[in-house]
């Protein structure tokens, strides 16, 4: 870790937000700039006390790279807490930014939010544990069992009783049950971190349950899932339609920096941001025309090509189109 020289970098006393343009040659020089770096990503100071973490999960040349990380994160700072979002994939990962936290505060996380059930936002948490404790750490119910039914039984194991065997590990994960679950519904959950409140909403689309982590002052947004940038969207658990509307409602309101699951944060009025949203309609509409002319999912999804004026996109792994053409339609067999 560099981060004790990273820390006495200009950027810890109030450089902006670089733009997006700015974010790419960032990314382009493997993150250089940030205020703490590693292989598999890097820590940006969005404002008073909120970092994000972007994952580098591509090699220079757009291929596979280090994916321990593999999903973004963020760390919110009160005077009396210190919340992260998402554990992302492996417990070296986020032991790091457990590690760049407590460089950046002197203190180490109290609070762990996981946004969806999958291996790349839960499989962390145990590099939180200290000294035989976990912070509190706060899932939905629906959340938490999707995560038992998704990666297997789980058997207690290991030191305190805190790891877990289970399916996660094949991800490089460890299986962890949340300690606090977040009030299901609409209602979500104000966590007051000492003169800062965060709030924490379930909606779904990305999977069954995703939560939406905000913050006031500074203005951001960590999206979980729901948002990708430049990165095309894994649709494996969505429900399409639900996305759509959970994306829209995103954007809407006054502007604010949006830290996406997957991808650079941005403005809410980047372009690259938008793109997202105006791909997910191309997908929509290229899906519901294929399905009323009734060419098979496969072929669509294969065929499918992203309009140029969307920019360039990246791939964790080939087939993402035709998921995203077969999850489009199971929903409209379902309505017939
Ligand atoms: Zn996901």
């Amino acid at each position: 870790m560099q981060l004790a020289a990273a820390a006495a970098c200009s950027c810890l006393a109030g450089c902006a937000l670089p733009t997006v343009a700015e974010q790419r040659r960032i990314e382009k020089k493997a993150v250089d700039g940030s205020l703490a770096r590693t292989t598999f990503g890097g820590l940006h100071r969005l404002g008073d006390g909120v970092y994000a973490f972007v994952a580098t999960p591509f090699d220079s040349r757009g291929g596979k790279g280090d994916r321990r990380a593999h999903s973004n994160s963020g760390i919110i700072v009160g005077d009396e807490g210190i919340l992260v979002v998402d554990a992302l994939r492996t417990p070296g990962a986020s032991a790091w930014l457990v590690a760049a936290c407590h460089a950046l505060t002197g203190r180490r996380p109290t609070h762990l939010v996981c946004t969806h059930f999958h291996f790349d936002h839960v499989g962390g948490v145990a590099g939180f544990v200290h000294q035989g404790k976990l912070p509190r750490v706060y899932q939905t119910r629906r959340t938490r069992d999707l995560v038992r039914d998704s990666y297997g039984e789980v058997v207690p194991k290991g030191e305190q009783g805190l790891l877990a065997q289970s399916s996660l590990q094949a991800f490089g994960g460890h299986y962890v049950e949340p300690t606090d679950i977040v009030i299901d519904g609409t209602e979500g959950l104000r966590i007051d971190l000492g003169r800062r409140t965060v709030n924490i909403r379930e909606v779904s689309g990305h999977t069954e349950s995703d939560l939406v982590v905000e913050v006031e002052d500074p203005r951001v947004v960590f999206t979980g899932d729901l948002v990708w940038n430049g990165i095309f969207p894994n649709f494996m658990s969505a429900h399409p339609e639900r996305l759509g509307i959970a994306v829209r409602s995103l954007f809407q309101g006054e502007k604010r920096l949006m830290v996406p699951g997957h991808g650079l944060v941005g403005a809410t009025d980047d372009d690259s941001l938008k793109n997202y949203a105006d791909l997910l309609d191309a997908v929509e509409l290229a899906a519901k025309q294929a399905y009323a002319k009734g060419i098979p999912a496969e072929q669509a999804g294969g065929s499918f090509q992203i309009p140029e004026s969307l920019g360039a996109w990246k791939y964790f792994r080939p087939g993402f189109h035709e998921t995203a053409f077969r999850k489009w339609y199971e929903l409209l067999q379902e309505k017939g």
